[in-house]
């Protein structure tokens, strides 16, 4: 164990790590919602992998036999023009079978970035074909994530993804997302009136027959499990609808049943006219992505116009396989509903928590938590040490994994927790929360 973590410090780059954290934690193996370093320590997985996937839980052996079976039968062959492979194709009709009406034709990518520069490509080259070439402005919001290539990181509202490496892409704007809890930035208004105000605004300044889509998580993940007012999406909807502006809902997260629904963005009334996946496609057995996207738009993407795009790994045959194993057992054992339940144990174990002096607001969604910590009740405002210290000392000194993002700690176990594990995992946060001082 020493020498792996010797090696990881010497030569893998560890992009988010921060200077007061030198420690390293090896992971070796997992088994459902659990997972042992080098050392032989077991941890309760509260994150998915510590990034929002693991689904079906770790070490699945039904994968491994789908991945080995493919492998040996064909690892890959292209489906760049004429030639195509079995699972890419039964994956994209099942991601369609599984979609919302309208959403029919499926381009593959090897993860969410791709699939997020796929979908602003998609919509430019959609306006294009039919005249409007001037069609090229990205609307997405502040603290959305959408990944981190210059086309999805020009999309993301986090400064730090840019710092030091611009200049990103031009004709990108974000507009002020829903974030209720923090009423004060609506100024007293109703917080979707304000924010359909300011998109309206934008859309003026910009020109809306300028704007090619706009881009937005149907609940947000990275700015800490948001959620938005139920009339947010509809009336953003209507709104792009009138000026011909297409949304690109980023389901990275969200999709899978991770919120308790196969597409969360079907259920908030956001129909959107392309959906981006990947995480959950997998359970992160496999890297793959994907994009569906109304038949019209996603038949504007061939070469006839002189147009080319496509990954050398995009619908991998071995990751197809396995993503068409991982839905079978998301749908054999019912994780999309169990997601719920899931949610309905954090937040019962978490209800003594929720009453604790820098606990703000605790917030979940199917089985996604975010807890924001303030300095006070009152002033709402962000405690942002407390996050990163009670993480740190769950997984410490209770084995119990979390992620801290900013102020909010969120917890994206995966889908098959049990009672027993969420009531350890509920009760260690209640008591690491309730010795914060601030
Ligand atoms: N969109 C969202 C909502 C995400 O959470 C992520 C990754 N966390 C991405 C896009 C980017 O996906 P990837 O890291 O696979 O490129």
């Amino acid at each position: 164990a020493a020498e792996l973590e010797d090696l990881d410090r010497r030569h893998l780059i560890h992009p988010h790590q921060r200077a007061a954290q030198h420690e390293r934690h090896v992971m070796v193996r997992g088994e459902g919602c659990h997972v042992w370093d080098a050392h032989g320590t077991r941890y309760l997985d509260m994150t998915g992998a510590a990034n929002w996937l693991a689904q079906v839980g770790h070490g699945r052996p039904e994968l491994a036999e789908a991945a080995a079976r493919q492998t040996s039968e064909l690892e890959y062959f292209t489906s760049f023009d004429v030639y195509s492979n079995d699972k890419s194709i039964l994956l994209a009709a099942r991601i369609a079978d599984l979609a919302p009406e309208g959403l029919d034709r499926v381009f593959l990518t090897n993860g969410g970035s791709e699939g997020v520069d796929t979908a602003i490509k998609a919509a430019r080259l959609f306006h294009s074909r039919r005249g409007e070439p001037d069609r090229t402005w990205i609307i997405s919001r502040r603290f959305g994530y959408h990944g981190v290539t210059y086309g999805a990181g020009s999309a993301s509202g986090f400064d730090h993804l840019q710092f030091g490496a611009g200049p990103f892409l031009p004709n990108f704007e974000k507009v002020t997302p829903p974030l209720p809890y923090h009423r004060e930035m609506y100024g007293g208004e109703d917080p979707t009136d304000f924010l359909l105000r300011e998109l309206e605004e934008t859309l003026a300044r910009i020109g809306p027959d300028k704007v090619a889509a706009m881009i937005g998580e149907p609940v947000m993940g990275g700015a800490g499990v948001v959620p938005p007012p139920d009339d947010y999406w509809p009336r953003v909807r209507e709104l792009l609808g009138r000026h011909g502006i297409l949304l690109i809902a980023d389901e990275v997260v969200t999709a899978f049943g991770r919120t308790g629904a196969w597409f969360d963005s079907a259920r908030r009334g956001m129909a959107p006219d392309m959906i981006v996946m990947a995480k959950g496609l997998t359970s992160g057995y496999a890297p793959l992505g994907a994009v569906l996207m109304r038949t019209d738009i996603g038949d504007g993407i061939t070469e006839d116009q002189g147009f080319a795009h496509g990954f050398t790994y995009f619908g991998h045959a071995a990751s197809c396989a396995i993503a068409l194993a991982n839905l079978d057992l998301i749908e054999k054992e019912g994780l999309v509903d169990r997601a719920r339940q899931v949610g309905e144990w954090l937040r019962d174990g978490l209800a003594s928590a929720a009453e604790l002096p820098h606990v703000g607001e605790i917030r979940v969604v199917g089985a996604m938590v975010g807890i924001e910590l303030v300095v006070s009740r009152d002033t709402r405002e962000p405690l942002f040490a407390g996050a990163g210290a009670a993480t740190a000392e769950l997984r410490d000194v209770h084995q119990v994994i979390t992620r801290d993002y900013g102020n909010t700690i969120v917890l994206a176990p995966p889908l098959v927790l049990d009672r027993d594990d969420a009531a350890r995992a509920t009760r260690a946060i209640t008591e690491v929360l309730a010795r914060l001082d601030g």
